[in-house]
């Protein structure tokens, strides 16, 4: 680029990688960086929360790992098997394979504006993935770590299928509410080992569909047999890489599994009974092989092995990441409930196949986000999901700002619109936003934009007087022994992934810079009156704005090139100390607005998107226990203490539920009394088309579908002009 004059050094700028001329590898003798986060279950729209928990978090880290040109690759993709995706599947009338399609391309859309950098984003419906997992689970079979059990289980004969837990329902043993769930009784509590422990069990899906009690086979993984090594491997690992204590590993190192009930890990199923997932694959014992043909491995299995076969539909070489433990460093990001299966049932596995693979360097998991003080619901649309960040006009790294600076590392946090536009105005626009604009603003205007200050300066780090004499000096020394002390905490916040204190460390950092300005009082005086001190105020405060472009590059991308566009600079890596490194003479870009103010005259502009994303309630969800891609197919997620904490909330929760529904129940009450004849047919009409389209689609009756959607659209606009007139007409009486 013209103009340019920059401080000469191999280290100073950010290798970039270039996609094209192949893959990232990792290099011998250097700490390499392989990322993932959780891989989200394919059939939800990602949420805030999980965005914040998994998928953003770690784009931060990978983008500060590339910050010091380290070897970084970050694998993510779609979580795609399972019982959740082939029966919505088979509601809508398409494959399980079509469904995920569309809903990998929704998830691609959502992370490509929320600008995560994945070297590979990929998916589990993959050749690699079966070849992949069917060798891990015939390297447990050939080490004798899989026996086979055979247990009841609930069997739809209408559907022609085994139900997974959700999809039970019945009357419970203990309290005979009926309305009890497969796993557990929201009236009670009791949960329960297996649905066959309810009385008058249904299908969800049908509940006149008739059920029965089947034996059926699974393989399970021993983890009583491998719970020694897994521990030995847990205790070097947490002092190598400071674990801190989460869900099941406790400040001593101790595994804490609800499930062990003082006895030790149990072996664990890894199959089940459906058809969308990888097929167990033939052992060569025929017994076993016929026990278990047409089953396919459980996805709670298979997901983790997701990130490695996502590798291996990154490159071929994927082995120099994954088989590598001395020299490649395994960094997971996922929310809390994720962690039992990243620190044991993986691991676990991994250690069972004898193979010498990568496994776990550090984890990183969060709690919830909230959204305005109750939980995000999908069903009851309450909350901002992905797909909707964009459409309140706010770019992406405002919003990437505002999700990070809230990240609920230690806590549950809460998305509230006023602290969104105070984060965007307040901090964004008045500190980073104001100190770039008026600095080079200033050059543009004073010095026709060249950087000013002796000319031949070669530049380099400095090191401040340690008893300065002069006032300035001073100020000098101040602000280079701050600005140090700044960066080495954000390097250590980083390094550990305390992203929420990295972030702030960066803002402290642009603080400090308007500090000095101030400190100095530049402006048309001084330039006039101490030319010399001007210039030297000013490459300094250049310099740290070039700092700032590589602190902020994790969280905020795209500010970070606004930056590099008005310095006129490549980017540059991450420094340990302050130095210049754009030196007297380099020619600056054009000044430009970093953020916009959000006008929020009267918190109209809050009310507004508070109505916008308020949902159809403010009753909170229950909160769906979720696997490894947080994927919602339920089953035992460890119960620890903090979860269960719940149990008053849970009952609040389930009155005020209770009182909406009644209020819902006497409102539609009244109307009905109030309804014409006409109405009421019309209503009736709709409502048969509703059902008799649905029939068609599960090919219970003949017909086409798409004709008798019209019709009922048809009867719904009918209706919507006669209830038009009706009001009119009461308006006029
Ligand atoms: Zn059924
Ligand atoms: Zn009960």
């Amino acid at each position: 680029m013209s103009g340019q004059k920059l401080r000469q050094d191999d280290g100073l700028l950010m290798y970039i990688h270039d996609p094209s001329k192949g893959p990232v590898l990792p290099k011998d003798g250097q700490e390499n960086v392989l990322i993932t986060s959780a891989l989200p279950y394919v059939n939800n729209v990602p949420h805030l929360g999980n965005i914040i928990g998994s998928t953003l978090s770690a784009d931060v880290f990978a983008r500060y790992s590339r910050t010091k040109n380290l070897p970084t690759i970050y694998i993510c993709g779609t979580d795609e098997y399972g019982t959740a995706t082939e029966t919505k599947a088979l509601e809508e009338g398409i494959t399980p394979l079509e469904l995920c399609t569309k809903f990998h391309l929704l998830h691609t859309e959502i992370y490509e504006w929320f600008q995560l950098s994945f070297d590979k984003w990929g998916r589990t419906s993959t050749p690699e993935h079966t070849k992949l997992t069917q060798e891990v689970y015939l390297d447990l079979h050939k080490n004798g770590l899989l026996q086979l059990e055979t247990a009841e289980q609930t069997y739809c004969e209408d559907d022609e299928l085994f139900l997974a837990d959700r999809f039970v329902e019945g009357e419970c043993p203990q309290c005979h509410y009926d309305d009890a769930r497969g796993d557990q009784c929201d009236k009670c509590g009791l949960t329960y080992s297996s649905p066959t422990e309810l009385l008058k069990p249904r299908c969800k899906r049908n509940k006149n569909h008739k059920i029965s009690v089947k034996p059926s086979t699974h393989a399970c993984v021993r983890l009583d047999l491998l719970q020694p090594k897994l521990e030995e491997w847990m205790q070097k690992q947490r002092v190598k890489a400071h674990w801190g204590s989460n869900a099941v590993i406790t400040d001593k190192g101790e595994i804490v599994e609800p499930r062990m009930l003082g006895e030790g890990l149990r072996p664990s199923a890894i199959t089940r009974d459906l058809k969308w997932g990888v097929q167990v694959p033939k052992t060569g014992n025929e017994e076993e092989d016929k026990a278990l043909e047409g089953k396919v491995i459980y996805v709670w299995f298979d997901a983790p092995i997701g990130y490695p076969s996502i590798t291996a539909s990154y490159t071929d070489q994927w082995e120099k990441w994954w088989k590598n433990p001395d020299n490649v460093q395994l960094y997971q990001f996922m929310g809390k409930d994720n962690v039992y299966f990243h620190t044991v049932l993986f691991p676990s596995t991994l250690i069972g196949t004898g193979q010498p693979w990568t496994k776990l360097h550090n984890i990183s998991s969060t709690q919830y986000l909230n959204y305005e003080d109750t939980k995000f619901s999908k069903s009851r649309n309450i909350g901002v999901f992905g797909n909707n960040a964009r459409e309140t006009g706010q770019p992406p790294e405002v919003w990437r700002y505002y999700l990070l600076s809230q990240r609920p590392e230690t806590s549950d946090s809460s998305f509230l619109w006023s602290s969104f536009i105070a984060a965007n105005n307040n901090e964004l626009l008045a500190n980073l936003g104001n100190f770039v604009n008026r600095v080079v603003k200033f050059v543009n205007a004073k010095y026709e934009s060249v950087v000013p200050g002796p000319e031949g300066f070669e530049g380099g780090e400095i090191v401040p007087e340690s008893s300065p004499s002069t006032p300035a000096a001073q100020l000098d020394a101040d602000f280079i022994n701050h600005t140090n002390t700044r960066l080495s905490e954000f390097r250590a916040s980083m390094d550990d992934t305390r992203l929420r204190n990295g972030l702030a460390t960066a803002m402290s950092l642009s603080a400090r810079g308007n500090q000095y300005l101030q400190d100095n009082t530049l402006d048309n005086s001084l330039l006039a009156n101490q030319p010399e001190r001007c210039a030297q105020v000013l490459l300094n405060a250049i310099n740290l704005i070039y700092l700032l472009s590589v602190t902020f590059h994790p969280f905020m991308p795209s500010t970070s090139e606004g930056i590099l566009r008005q310095l006129n600079a490549p980017a540059r890596s991450l420094p340990t100390k302050f130095s210049i490194d754009i030196l007297p003479g380099h020619k600056l870009g054009k000044a430009e607005y970093l953020f916009k103010k959000i006008e929020n005259l009267n918190g109209s502009q809050e009310k507004a998107w508070q109505k916008q994303f308020g949902g159809d309630s403010v009753v909170a969800d229950k909160v769906e226990p979720s696997g490894p891609g947080g994927h919602p197919e339920g089953g035992k997620v460890p119960k620890v203490k903090d979860i269960k904490v719940d149990a008053s909330k849970k009952a609040a929760h389930l009155a005020k539920q209770a009182e909406v529904v009644k209020a819902k129940k006497a409102a539609a009450k009244e109307a009905e009394k109030n309804k014409t004849p006409e109405e009421k047919d019309l209503e009736s009409k709709i409502e048969h088309q509703g059902k008799l389209v649905a029939s068609i689609k599960k090919g219970l009756q003949q017909g086409n579908p798409e004709e008798e959607l019209q019709k009922a659209k048809e009867f719904k606009n009918q209706l919507a002009e006669l209830r038009k007139k009706l009001k009119e007409a009461s308006l006029a009486n």
